[in-house]
């Protein structure tokens, strides 16, 4: 498989923010969201094969997995492979665009699945058919640039009823584009507080998530 970079960090968004995480992320994207804050995985990287990774991953003290990229579901079939090799008692996510059918993924996999909004330039990409198999212990995410896209995000949930289908419905301000070392420019393209106060004042069923990983560590920083 192609791998960008693999990881030992802090789970910076889901509902496992906080915690210590392997992260391996794998290269290539067929997308481009205008807000990408892993433009680096879109080429390059290592091939390494699906052993290889299982060692790598194994050396770090976690059992918590993630898999992003780039679009991590196109390799898929690696993916696959990967998941198998690892101890059943491990947790593993999968970080994706939403794009690619996550249908074949295993039970155990906890899907964290975007829904891309107009800001993203994106929007529209989303596969249907992805809400079938979404279950309790999945999670699906808006990226959000204003007060467009958070109506985009909330109407799509009101539309679907996802809050019957699963308890984890993030709402995540993008950040701002950043060059490595702004340590002063932690910004986010939409105000949290003018999210939290459009959440409030609709009583929408979803959580408010910023990438706590920006703050801990400089935004544009690699490996972290
Ligand atoms: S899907 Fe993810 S990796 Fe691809 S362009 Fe969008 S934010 Fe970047």
């Amino acid at each position: 498989m192609q791998v960008s970079e693999i990881f030992f960090s802090i789970q910076g968004e889901s509902s496992r923010a906080g915690l210590p995480c392997v992260f391996v992320r794998l290269t290539g994207c067929n997308l481009r969201c205008q807000w990408c804050d892993t433009e680096y995985a879109f080429y390059g990287g290592e091939r390494l094969g699906v052993e290889q990774v299982a060692d790598r991953i194994r050396q770090f003290p976690a059992r918590l997995l993630e898999i992003t990229g780039g679009e991590p579901m196109l390799q898929e079939k690696e993916v696959l492979a990967l998941i198998a090799l690892l101890p059943s008692e491990w947790t593993v996510m999968i970080e994706t665009s939403g794009e690619r059918d996550l249908g074949r993924l295993p039970e155990r996999v906890v899907k964290i699945m975007d829904v891309k909004c107009p800001g993203s330039g994106e929007a529209g990409r989303f596969h249907a058919p992805n809400l079938k198999t979404i279950t309790p212990r999945d999670e699906i995410k808006f990226v959000l640039t204003g007060r467009e896209d958070y109506e985009y995000a909330r109407d799509f949930i009101g539309r679907h009823r996802l809050a019957a289908i699963t308890p984890h419905i993030l709402l995540s301000p993008a950040f701002q584009k950043t060059a490595a070392g702004e340590r002063g420019s932690r910004q986010c393209q939409l105000d949290p507080q003018n999210l939290a106060e459009w959440m409030l004042a609709d009583g929408i069923p979803a959580r408010l998530s910023l990438q706590i990983h920006k703050f801990i560590w400089d935004p544009a920083q690699r490996g972290v």
